[in-house]
Formats: structure tokens, sequence, C-alpha cells
């Protein structure tokens, strides 16, 4: 308002604007500047490792994707109703991609988003616990609508590290959501929670209201990768060994 109140004055002196419809147009600029600087602060502090979004998500790379489910992930609802999503695949099949957009477009609903890897997120858990800060991280992690874990699987953790994530996934359970991506099926999680019994408490718990989505498919990577091979013209080397 500071800055654009003597313009819209001058503005409004010319064209004999009554007062009311001076300040209306005055205070309208303001909502707008804040509301845009909002949603560009969450987007920041979500801190997505890209910005995708799904009008470049090409749907018919997984034909058997729901896609009217998978966009329902843009609308707030199950984030304010304290459901989960997992979107489970190989790799290249659009994991990242999906959570991507999803956030962003939540972000853009005024939801508290954080986007992190499982990796950097146990690696966070256990620094904060060797540095007595561990309760202020979890205060902080509580304070997201959203949390989304992405890549849980690709490696696997130390017993403490597995069982500080499971107090984060415990934590919100019925509270706030998660969107987890993983590359593993439900039936290996074993391998990274390690302990039968933890990884059934957490499944329980992440599953229980969720939004399930078989990411499999061919990988959308691999199939880009390959179509730009077989595009580029042949090259002039001779022919390659059988
Ligand atoms: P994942 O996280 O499952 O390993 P990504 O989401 O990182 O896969 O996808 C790999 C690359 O392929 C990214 O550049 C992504 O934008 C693109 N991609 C994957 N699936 C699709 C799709 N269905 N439509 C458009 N781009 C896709
Ligand atoms: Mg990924």
């Amino acid at each position: 308002m500071l800055a654009e109140h003597d313009k819209l004055a001058r503005e409004a002196a010319t064209r004999d604007e009554p007062y009311p419809a001076y300040l209306l147009r005055l205070t309208e600029l303001e909502v707008t500047a804040r509301t845009a600087n909002a949603i560009a602060a969450r987007i920041r502090a979500a801190g997505f490792p890209v910005h995708k979004e799904f009008d470049t998500f090409d749907f018919t790379a997984l034909p058997s994707l729901p896609k009217q489910k998978v966009l329902e992930l843009t609308r707030r609802e199950w984030v304010d109703q304290h459901f989960n999503a997992c979107l489970i695949g190989g790799s290249g099949t659009g994991k990242t991609h999906a959570a991507t957009a999803a956030g962003l477009s939540l972000c853009r609903l005024g939801v508290r988003v954080r986007f992190v890897t499982a990796a950097n997120l146990v690696t966070e858990l256990e620094t904060a616990q060797q540095e007595h800060r561990l309760d202020r991280l979890l205060a902080q992690l509580d304070r997201v609508d959203l949390l989304i874990v992405d890549e849980l699987g690709y490696l696997s953790f130390s017993r403490v590290g597995a069982e500080l994530l499971f107090q984060v996934f415990a934590e919100r359970y019925e509270r706030r959501s998660l969107l987890v991506t993983s590359n593993l099926p439900f039936g290996e999680w074993g391998s990274v929670f390690q302990g039968e019994r933890m990884t059934a408490a957490l499944l329980d718990r992440l599953t229980h209201r969720c939004h399930l989505f078989d990411m499999n498919g061919e990988s959308y990577r691999f199939r880009e990768s390959m179509k730009a091979k077989d595009e580029r013209p042949p090259k002039a080397t001779p022919k390659a060994k059988k």
C-alpha cells in the first residue's frame, strides 16, 4: 500500500474517482500481493527439488493409473482429512514428478508442505538427536500439514534411523498427512525398517487411511531416452558388433 497509494491517488484524482473506490483498489492490490508472497514463501519453504506440474505429466504413459484420482491429490480435502498417499513404482515412473506436482498445487491452496527424501530426513533426525534438538525438529515437522517423503527404500537405515523415521510416521498418524514414494512394494519394506514388527506397525499406520497408487509401468525416463536415441540420425561409424 505504501508503494502504490500515491500513484493510485493521482489516478483517482484525474478520474474523479470517489474515495471508497480508491481505497478498494488499493486494498485489493495489497491483498493480491500478500497472497502471492505467501504462496511463494510456502513453495520455498517446502524445498521441492524440481518444479514439475501435472500439466507436463503424460498420463497415457501409465494407462492403468487412475488420472482423476491422482489429480485429486492437488485438492486439499485429503490433507484436511489427514489421509496419506503412497506412490509405489520402479525408478523413472514419475513418482517424484507427481509428488512434486501435488505438493506445488497444495502450497497454492495454503497447505504447509515439506518435501524431503527419506535418506535426508533420517540424516536430519539422527543429527538432531545427536545434537539434543530432536524435539525441536519433531515440532517443526509437526507444523507441516503434508510431509512428502520421497525415495523410501533406495537406502536402508540404521536401527536408530529407522526408529526415528517410525516415530515421525507414528506421530502424524490420523493428525497430519504423509505422501510417501517408494520403489519397493510393501512386502519388501522390512528390509528398510529392519524387523517385521516395526514394519508391520508402520504400514498399519501409513496405509490405514491412504490413497495408494501403483505407478508401475515402463520407466518414462528410459522410454524417453530410447526415443531420443531412435530419433538421432544414424551414426557414420562402423556397425556395432553383435
Ligand atoms: P521417479 O521419481 O519415479 O524415479 P521421476 O518422477 O523422477 O521418476 O521421473 C523421471 C523423469 O521422467 C522426470 O524428468 C519426469 O518429469 C519424467 N516423467 C516420468 N514420468 C512421466 C510422465 N508420465 N509424464 C511426463 N514426464 C514424466
Ligand atoms: Mg524419484
